[in-house]
């Protein structure tokens, strides 16, 4: 039995959100609502998610040592996730665990200071216009140095996880080093590629599932002209190597394609579609990091795909149904109830 259900690698970002009536042009001022502040980032999350499903889960990223930083992990222990994975400020490396529960930077024995790794939590400045139109700008922060080197000490807790999870907000190089610490480790990997980019071909290989919307389909697909049938964009990114493909479609649920599910279609490889229960959608945020992340703790649990996926849809459609990305997620009662 694996102490982690789900090890989830990624990024940890403060959200700052301001409403207004409408964005300003170049050098203009507007006035907005007042500042809200939320965590999030894709790997905080899904292992947010996870955890208040009930999953044994940790989180591996990197966060400043400052307001936000405490933010995020405060989140991440009320959501019910181990901190053991949390890396706060420049000297942190994974396990040592502070008063609280909270990493205390260079508690015991920490090293040296890595150079260029001093920086602040990662924030996404969101404003959000009357018509309901958003702009991001993304400052990785600490995201950006979660490095290989990370993954390296952190090889405990992927020796620990049934299942590691995968995004694309911290650098490739240590998505690639993690992807192949989880293989290494004989834990199941399933990634986002979002934001999309190229992913090296021996990382593609391991996902099961690669799990995409339908615009990161179009992305990773971008030199093959495709129909508007998701059943050819999973053959199209099976093309790609994954063993597995997860497309979510949004209020239409998702597709599951891979061996061993639903009526095969070629070479062992088979499709279904899951659709999704029918609600009331008041905000969207977060919902593909809810999905993945249920995805991740049901496959950690031993489900088999088309059971983790059908549950991950239940999950993704009560996320919908609130406000905001982490405030929004369900703990397994609620899903019970909403969707039983
Ligand atoms: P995000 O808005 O977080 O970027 P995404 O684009 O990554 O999401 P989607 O395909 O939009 O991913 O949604 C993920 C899952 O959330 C879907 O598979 C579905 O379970 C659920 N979902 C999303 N939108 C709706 C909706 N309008 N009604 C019901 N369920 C939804």
């Amino acid at each position: 039995m694996h102490e982690y259900d789900l090890l989830v690698v990624g990024s940890a970002n403060a959200d700052l959100v301001i409403g207004l009536d409408r964005r300003p042009g170049p050098g203009e001022t507007v006035l907005g609502s007042d500042l809200r502040v939320h965590p999030g980032g894709k790997g905080a999350n899904q292992a947010a998610a996870a955890a208040r499903l009930g999953a044994r889960t940790t989180l591996l990223a990197r966060v400043g040592d400052d307001a936000y930083g405490r933010m995020l992990a405060e989140a991440q222990r009320d959501a019910g996730a181990a901190l053991a994975g949390l890396l706060v400020g420049p000297t942190d490396t994974p396990g040592t665990v502070g008063k609280d529960g909270i990493r205390v930077p260079g508690a015991t024995g920490a090293p040296e200071a890595v150079e260029g790794k001093d920086a602040p939590t990662g924030v996404a400045l969101i404003t959000v216009d009357a018509a309901g139109d958003n702009s991001i700008v993304v400052s990785p922060g600490a995201n950006a140095r979660l490095t290989p080197d990370d993954v390296a000490a952190a090889r405990g807790l992927f020796q620990a996880a049934a299942v590691v999870s995968l995004q694309l907000e911290i650098p490739l190089e240590t998505v690639a080093a993690a992807a192949r610490a989880a293989d290494e480790h004989g834990a199941r990997l399933v990634l986002n590629p979002s934001p999309p980019a190229r992913l090296p071909e021996d990382v593609l290989a391991l996902c099961d599932p690669l799990v995409v919307n339908e615009h990161e389909a179009r992305l990773l697909l971008e030199a093959q002209s495709l129909s508007d049938d998701p059943e050819e964009w999973a053959t199209a990114l099976l093309g790609l190597g994954p063993r597995s493909v997860v497309v979510t479609l949004g209020a239409e649920g998702a597709l599951v394609a891979g061996p061993q599910v639903g009526a095969e279609v070629t070479d062992g490889v088979g499709m279904v579609r899951v659709p999704s229960p029918r609600v009331q959608a008041v905000d969207t945020t977060g919902a593909g990091d809810a999905f993945t992340g249920a995805l991740g703790w049901r496959l950690g649990r031993g489900a088999g795909l088309e059971e983790a996926v059908r549950y991950a849809v239940r999950v993704g459609s009560f996320a919908v149904t609130r406000a905001g990305a982490q405030e929004s997620y369900p703990t397994a009662a609620d899903v019970e109830t909403a969707t039983g």
